[in-house]
């Protein structure tokens, strides 16, 4: 029999499907609000498939990049992005997954010609990174400063320690930071943007958390973390700390199940699977991806891609 849920069940698959694909066109000229994400993998480990975690919310041509793993100055450039036009960066946590490259963006847009101020939020720790960051490249700027009449980069990026509550609100956005455990890390935080076109949470990396769903809830969008247990027992299997890591992992990730629940009772539009954790496993597919969520969530869901990117309103 046909019915709404097997009609809806097909439309899921297709919604998996478009997954594989780059962009999601919604009509013609250029969208107002859009998610570009740039980096899907998760973990440090740098490879030749995706790049480190990072994601990009452009709103009336203002980028914000949240997260800064490995890469994410070449993938800014790789989706069309202006380096110099960066506004905001909002670090999650301060795994180096998530901020190896965050003062490095800032030089590579002053290298490009930056020459208006970029604001950056983060758990606490941002500032005093920015300071250490800006000591160990002083050669480097001050020479460049000196001798290719170059303005002063650390007056063009100023960094704020953050804790849960409002973090930043512009003529368009408002954005909210969140605390989510991951564990051991404590400061860590999910951000949820309010546009003109829609509200996107990201979950940042985390533990399952029902109150993630609290704070999400209604959202058009949320890019939700997601581990898959088959291929996180094969990684440890060829893993000399096996044990360990898995434990690590077990108490820090979100399941694919679980991030079903959680975009279930969030009752998200959309939800985006990102930062895959084992996210350089070949044997696993977008269908593995998507086959426990699915047991408790059947909305619709996007497997992200790098540079895939996703226009809003949903
Ligand atoms: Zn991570
Ligand atoms: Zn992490």
């Amino acid at each position: 029999m046909f019915d709404r849920r097997s009609a809806l069940r097909l439309c899921l698959g297709g919604a998996a499907a478009l997954g594989a694909g780059r962009a999601f066109a919604q009509g013609a000229g250029k969208p107002r609000t859009r998610i570009v994400f740039l980096g899907t993998k998760g973990g440090p480990r740098v490879g030749t498939g995706a790049s480190n975690p990072a994601n990009l919310v452009v709103v009336n041509d203002t980028p914000f990049v949240i997260d800064c793993g490995m890469g994410v100055t070449r993938q800014l450039v790789n989706a069309g992005v202006p380096i110099p036009s960066v506004k905001y960066i909002l670090i999650t946590h301060h795994h180096s997954d998530h901020n190896l490259e965050y003062g490095n963006l800032v030089y590579n847009a002053w290298a490009a010609g930056l020459s208006t101020v970029v604001h950056a939020f983060g758990p606490a720790g941002i500032e005093a990174m920015t300071k250490e960051f800006w000591e160990l490249n002083k050669f480097d700027v001050e020479t460049r400063m000196a001798d290719e009449g170059r303005p002063d980069p650390r007056k063009l990026l100023v960094a704020k320690d953050i804790d849960e509550g409002p973090v930043l609100q512009t003529a368009d956005v408002k954005v909210t930071a969140f605390r989510t455990p991951h564990p051991p890390i404590v400061d860590n935080y999910a951000y949820k943007f309010e546009t003109p076109d829609g509200v996107i949470v990201f979950s940042s990396d985390t533990a399952y958390n029902p109150k993630l769903a609290e704070f999400a809830h209604g959202a058009d969008v949320l890019v939700h973390e997601c581990m898959y247990l088959p291929a996180v027992d094969r990684l440890v299997l060829k893993t000399k700390n096996g044990a360990t890591l898995k434990k690590h992992l077990l108490d820090s990730h979100t399941t694919t199940e679980d991030v079903g629940r959680i975009a279930a009772a969030a009752e998200v539009k959309t939800l985006v699977l990102s930062h895959f954790v084992p996210g350089d496993d070949p044997e696993v597919t977008d269908e593995n991806w998507v086959e426990g969520v699915k047991q408790n969530y059947s909305g619709r869901i996007v497997v992200a891609k790098d540079l895939m990117e996703l226009r809003l309103p949903v």
